[in-house]
């Protein structure tokens, strides 16, 4: 067994990747072992026939970790920067109604009922504390703005970013930031408008790559040169019996070989049930805490059409706009679809549009268990009820995850409250990924930066 002084990362996913490029950057030497053939974990990108999907995420919002890295990686020139002021829809009574983005815009909408606008009006005016309690998201909307809000604005938008379920999720654990602004101002509105005053009032923008969103990892990656493999599957890791009780050993398959090697300190970045499995022989309580977390499965049917199979057309913008969200009540089982060759350029050849579709989630987890053709059949026939199209696709893409994204559901912050412990009782063992700090990318790189800044201390405090 080869002993180094090494960092291993487990994971090639945005969460490994980000953290062994901090590591690297604060001066660690740093190995990142990856499972599957490529790097990037569930984001990636294909090309077809000229169209470009981006297969898992579809874009980033811009936070500054993120906009440091891609600055770090000189991936600058390639970013592109979607109109913020795209509109946005939601289906309601089978027609696209732009989803109100502005507090204006929430006053003049045909999703809400007057006694709803009214109790926004008034919501500055009332001072509320949150309730002692893990508050669900549907239970916070209900008692500061109404059934209607949570049915054709909140739930929409919970589907269609978390594949979540409102009753389910934690206010606090899922948007701390509004459950901050209760706490602080009494009232989420008055309080995001000071907030936004304090911001000079930007509003951020979503953000992908001219070659996609695969070409983040790639970077990295490349960056990273031999420090990262692909194909190594951590099997094992133990304390190692011969060495100080600082240092691991850590078994990998790498082709048909078994190695092992000695690292000084582990980060494991994978899906929850991954990270529980290869850390049961720690402590049980690590399976225990990880089997907590609970995840919707997703599943995504990208395709692209002959921009003139497409009926639908906005009176103002044409079919121009982030894509529409779903509410539960239109009995259709798309979550939301986006409109991909709208938002982005180089997504689609001349006189075509590509779009990507997502279905399951908390609310409909059976149908991760569809056949791919049935799945690319349903998303078809609904998507060309929305937009009028007729046809068939010319292309279509069909990705499914069993487990797609963690929710960060009722009783999750007591359950990563827990982990951070777990961790600091256990020295050299580090957890990353998209569970702990926000499943976004963003929330990711800033996670695996902490992460990898703690490594470094740990390893210049060790003897
Ligand atoms: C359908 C979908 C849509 C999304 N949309 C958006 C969006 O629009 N915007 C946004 O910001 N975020 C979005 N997200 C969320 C975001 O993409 C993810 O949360 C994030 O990419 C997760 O990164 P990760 O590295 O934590 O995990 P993963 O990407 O799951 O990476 C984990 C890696 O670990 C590897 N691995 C597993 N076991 C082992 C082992 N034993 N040894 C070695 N390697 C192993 C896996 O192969 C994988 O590569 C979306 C996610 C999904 C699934």
């Amino acid at each position: 067994m080869a002993i180094v002084s090494k960092i291993l990362v487990i994971g090639g996913g945005i969460s490994g990747l980000a953290c062994a490029w901090r590591l690297r950057q604060l001066g660690r030497p740093v190995l990142l072992l990856e499972r599957g053939p490529r790097f990037g974990g569930v984001i990636d990108t294909i090309e077809q026939n000229g169209f470009r999907f981006d297969i898992g995420p579809q874009s980033f919002t811009n936070t500054q970790a993120l906009f440091e890295l891609i600055d770090e990686l000189g991936l600058g020139s390639e970013l592109l920067q979607a109109d913020p002021r795209a509109p946005r829809y939601i289906l309601r009574h089978g027609r696209l109604v732009p989803a109100p983005l502005s507090p204006p815009q929430l006053l003049l909408t045909p999703l809400l009922s007057a006694r709803t606008k009214l109790r926004i009006i008034s919501e500055p005016f009332r001072h509320t504390r949150p309730p002692e309690t893990d508050e669900s998201v549907a239970a916070f909307v209900r008692r500061k703005f109404g059934s209607d809000l949570l049915a054709n604005l909140v739930a929409p938008f919970i589907s269609g970013v978390w594949a979540g379920d409102p009753e389910k999720l934690s206010l606090a654990s899922a948007f701390p930031s509004v459950r901050g602004l209760e706490e602080r101002y009494g009232s989420v509105i008055r309080g995001a408008m000071k907030q936004r005053r304090q911001s000079g009032g930007k509003r951020s923008s979503l953000c992908n790559f001219r070659g996609g969103l695969s070409r983040l990892a790639a970077a990295i990656a490349a960056q990273l040169g031999d420090s990262a493999l692909t194909g190594a599957e951590i099997t094992a890791i133990r304390r190692s019996p011969e060495a100080n009780s600082h240092s691991f050993e850590v078994t990998y398959k790498f082709g048909a070989a078994t190695e092992s090697l000695g690292i000084a300190a582990v980060v494991v970045a994978l899906p929850a049930d991954e990270a529980a499995r290869l850390l049961a022989s720690f402590h049980p309580k690590f399976g225990g805490l990880l089997g907590k977390v609970e995840y919707a499965g997703v599943a995504q049917v990208s395709a692209g059409y002959r921009l003139d199979q497409i009926n639908y057309r906005n009176v103002e913008t044409g079919l121009k706009g982030f894509g529409f969200l779903v509410p539960r009540s239109e009995g259709l089982r798309l979550l939301g679809t986006v409109w991909n060759s709208s938002l982005f350029p180089g997504r689609a050849p001349g006189g075509m549009a590509s779009f990507t579709s997502f279905l399951g989630g908390m609310t409909d987890p059976e149908i991760v268990s569809y056949s791919p053709e049935r799945l690319a059949a349903i998303a078809h026939s609904e998507l060309s009820s929305v937009l009028g199209i007729t046809g068939a696709p010319v292309l279509q893409h069909v990705a499914c995850w069993q487990r797609a994204l963690p929710q960060y559901n009722i009783g999750h912050h007591g359950v990563t409250s827990a982990l951070r412990t777990l961790c600091a009782e256990t020295p050299g063992v580090f957890l990353a990924g998209n569970y702990f700090a926000g499943p976004s990318i963003g929330a990711c790189v800033e996670h695996a930066n902490e992460v990898a800044r703690n490594v470094a201390d740990f390893c210049s405090a060790a003897p």
